[in-house]
C-alpha cells in the first residue's frame, strides 16, 4: 500500500496517540495545542467521509500529576488510581480540541475480554459502528482502573490492533516518536536505515525493533509492540502506518509525502474476518433454509428468520452456526444475532413479527456482514 492514497482512499482509520503526545513533557494538563492540530488532521479526513476513530493514552500521565504521584514507578493500584483520575481530564482535552470541528467525542474504555470473548465482541463492535455511523469520534483507552496484570493489554499499541480489527478498518496509525521502522537504533546507529515498506514481519524484521524507540519514557509501547500490533492488524487484512506524531498534522505530513513506515495487509479486512467466521471458529448449531433463502444468500443478502425452515443444535448469541440447504449441502457459516432457543421461536417468521414474539429484535439471524459461504466450484 502506497501511504499517500492508502490513506486517501480508507473508509475507516484507527490513530493511536501515545501519552507523550497527550500530555506532552511539561508538568501541566494535556498538551492541548497538538491535540488542537491533531483533531483538525482528522476533522480533514472526516470532511472527505472517511471515518475516525482515536486510541488514546495519557489517563496514567494526566492522573500522576493529578494526584502529585512523582515517583518514576508506582504500584500497579497507583497506577489504576492515575488512570481513573487521569481520564476524565483526558476527554475533556479531547472534547475541547474536536469541539470547534462540530465533531462529538465519545469515550470507550475495553479491557483484553472486550475485545477477545465474541459476544462482548459483537456488543463492542456495535457500539463502536453506531457511534462512528453517527459522525461521532470514538476515543478508546484500555480501562485501566479494572484490568488486573494478567489480563491487561498494558500497551495502548496491541489495543489500536484490536480495536482496528473489530471495525474493519483499512488503515491503523501508529503515532510514535520516531518516523518510521529502522534496519538498526537511527539514535545510535549513524548506518541505520529508514524502511519505506514491509510485506512480511520476517523474525529480521522483528529483530531490527529490539532497543529502537525505546527513549519514549512517558509511555510503554516501543517498537516491538508496534510490531506486534502490525502483525494483528496485517492478519485483520488492515495496513499499519508508523509515523512521527509530534508534528501537529501527522495524517496531512503522511499524505504530503513525509516519511513513515507501512506494514503490508495480507488480505481486505471483509476477507480476514470471513475467513476467521469459517475457519478458526467451531459451529454450535446448524440453519436449515429453504430454497429461496439459500439463493438470496449466494446473491449477497442476509440470512431472514422468513427463510429458515428448522434450527439445529445448541448455541448462544453470536455463536458460530452452519447454514445448510433443505438436502443438507452447506451453504456458509456464520455468526447467529439469536441463540437457538430464540431462532427456534422466529423460524419462518417475517422480520416484523419478531419483536411480538420474543419482545426484541436483533435483525437478521444471520447479517451478510456476518456470514461466510462456501467455496464453491462451478460445475
Ligand atoms: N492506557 C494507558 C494510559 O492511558 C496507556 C498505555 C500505553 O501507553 O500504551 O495511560
Amino acid at each position: 500500500m502506497d501511504p499517500v492514497s492508502g490513506l486517501q482512499r480508507a473508509r475507516r482509520v484507527v490513530v493511536k496517540v501515545g501519552s507523550a503526545l497527550v500530555a506532552g513533557s511539561g508538568g501541566g494538563a494535556a498538551d492541548s495545542a497538538w491535540l488542537a492540530a491533531f483533531a483538525a488532521d482528522a476533522a480533514r479526513l472526516r470532511a472527505r467521509g472517511q471515518q475516525v476513530l482515536v486510541v488514546s493514552s495519557g489517563a496514567v500521565a494526566l492522573g500522576r500529576r493529578r494526584l502529585g504521584l512523582k515517583r518514576k514507578a508506582l504500584t500497579i493500584p497507583e497506577k489504576q488510581a492515575a488512570a481513573a483520575a487521569g481520564q476524565s481530564g483526558l476527554m475533556r482535552a479531547w472534547e475541547e480540541a474536536f469541539e470547534p470541528h462540530g465533531l462529538a467525542v465519545a469515550q470507550v474504555l475495553l479491557t483484553r475480554d472486550d475485545t477477545e470473548v465474541r459476544r462482548r465482541w459483537l456488543n463492542g463492535r456495535a457500539t463502536l459502528e453506531t457511534l462512528l455511523d453517527l459522525g461521532v469520534v470514538p476515543i478508546v483507552n484500555e480501562n485501566d482502573t479494572v484490568v488486573t496484570e494478567e489480563i491487561r493489554y498494558g500497551d495502548n499499541d496491541r489495543l489500536a490492533a484490536r480495536v482496528a480489527q473489530m471495525i474493519g478498518a483499512d488503515v491503523l496509525v501508529l503515532l510514535s516518536d520516531i518516523d518510521g521502522l529502522y534496519t538498526a537504533d537511527p539514535r545510535r546507529d549513524p548506518a541505520a536505515r529508514h524502511l519505506d515498506r514491509v510485506s512480511r514481519l520476517t523474525p529480521e524484521i522483528e529483530a531490527m525493533a529490539g532497543g529502537a524507540n525505546a527513549g519514549a519514557g512517558v509511555g510503554t509501547g516501543g517498537m516491538a509492540t508496534k510490531l506486534a500490533a502490525a502483525r494483528i492488524a496485517q492478519s485483520a487484512g488492515c495496513a499499519t502506518v508508523i509515523t512521527l506524531g509530534a508534528r501537529p498534522s501527522p495524517l496531512l505530513a503522511v499524505e504530503q509525502g513525509e516519511r513513515a513506515t507501512v506494514i503490508e495487509p495480507g488480505t481486505t479486512p471483509s476477507a480476514a474476518y470471513k475467513a476467521w467466521i469459517a475457519g478458526s471458529l467451531a459451529p454450535g448449531g446448524a440453519l436449515i433454509v429453504d430454497a429461496g433463502a439459500a439463493a438470496a444468500l449466494c446473491k449477497g443478502k442476509s440470512l431472514l428468520a422468513a427463510g429458515v425452515r428448522r434450527v439445529e443444535g445448541r448455541f448462544g448469541k453470536g455463536d458460530a452456526v452452519i447454514v445448510r440447504d433443505e438436502t443438507g449441502v452447506e451453504i456458509g457459516r456464520g455468526l447467529c444475532r439469536y441463540d437457538a432457543a430464540d431462532a427456534e421461536r422466529i423460524c419462518g417468521l417475517k422480520s416484523d413479527a419478531i419483536e411480538a414474539t420474543l419482545g426484541y429484535t436483533a435483525g437478521p439471524l444471520i447479517h451478510v456482514d456476518d456470514l461466510a459461504l462456501a467455496a464453491r466450484t462451478e460445475a
